[in-house]
């Protein structure tokens, strides 16, 4: 086993020292968020780089859920892979990377549940103010890049699953917060989402997906063209978005023109 985890550093190395800014806005490696973002709307990406990123009440609050919903500390390369080497399921995440098609893809998951060094769940958590039953596009094809990268990287992925977890924000107690990611990573083990959702009612879905590599691949390779120059970036056709997006008084592809202030 130590040889694999050998392997593993010495890949990691070589793929990082192989980046060389050949992408889109310069970039030598491509975030699984910012292909996850494609998928709402190509031409939020583009104001991001163009304009820098809008600090927003949304973005902040669901930050400090997430931190709070998950904690980490940090721990060596040799502690992790003696922790997730364990048969008993342990929680632990790393950052994945791995080329696929033409593009470098990197990114972090929220959450993985590990067991003799195999990734047993990849899971996504979605904080959200409204409806948590509906899963979209760029969640489901998130959770999904980052499951074909576990493999990329040479992690056995034979057994592994994958779970969006969409949660009502503002409506967990603390003490439910404290307990929150012991509880889901137990459900799933276990096979008792459906629990979860009894004891969250309306504030907790649980999506779960088979890891299905060729459709992650199909999803990277449909937004390859914008990172590659070969195309220039989309915009979205849902009025809906661009009334909550953040980027709509200075967009010049917004469909909603905001009320200038009195
Ligand atoms: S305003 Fe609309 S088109 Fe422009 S970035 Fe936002 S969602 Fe996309």
């Amino acid at each position: 086993m130590l040889r694999f985890w050998d392997q593993l550093w010495k890949n990691e190395r070589e793929f990082f020292d192989s980046g060389k800014a050949e992408f889109r806005h310069g970039t030598s490696f491509v975030p699984v968020s910012s292909i996850a973002e494609q998928f709402y709307c190509e031409y939020k990406l583009e104001n991001e780089f163009a304009l820098g990123e809008i600090p927003t009440e949304a973005k902040d609050s669901g930050t400090a859920l997430h931190d709070e919903l998950m904690p980490t500390e940090k721990i060596t390369k040799e502690e992790f892979a003696d922790l997730v080497g364990k048969k008993e399921p342990s929680l632990a995440v790393l950052g994945l990377w791995g080329p696929s098609g033409r593009l470098k893809v990197v990114g972090v998951p929220d959450h993985v549940i590990w067991s003799e060094g195999r990734p047993l769940w990849v899971v996504e958590l979605k904080t959200t103010k409204g409806d948590p039953t509906p899963l979209w596009e760029d969640q489901e094809n998130q959770v999904r890049i980052y499951g074909l990268l576990l493999e990329r990287m040479g992690f056995d992925c034979s057994m592994m699953q994958l779970a969006v977890v969409r949660v009502k924000s503002a409506e967990l107690s603390d003490d439910e917060k404290k307990e929150w990611i012991l509880k889901v990573s137990g459900a799933l083990i276990e096979g008792k989402t459906k629990w979860l959702e009894v004891r969250y009612p309306g504030r907790m879905k649980v999506h779960l997906l088979q890891h299905e590599p060729a459709k992650a691949e199909k999803a990277i390779d449909s937004k390859a063209g914008y990172w590659l120059g070969e195309r220039e970036p989309t915009s979205s056709s849902s009025i809906g978005k661009c009334r909550a997006c953040e980027y709509n008084s200075s967009c010049p592809k917004s469909l909603f023109s905001p009320s200038p202030p009195v």
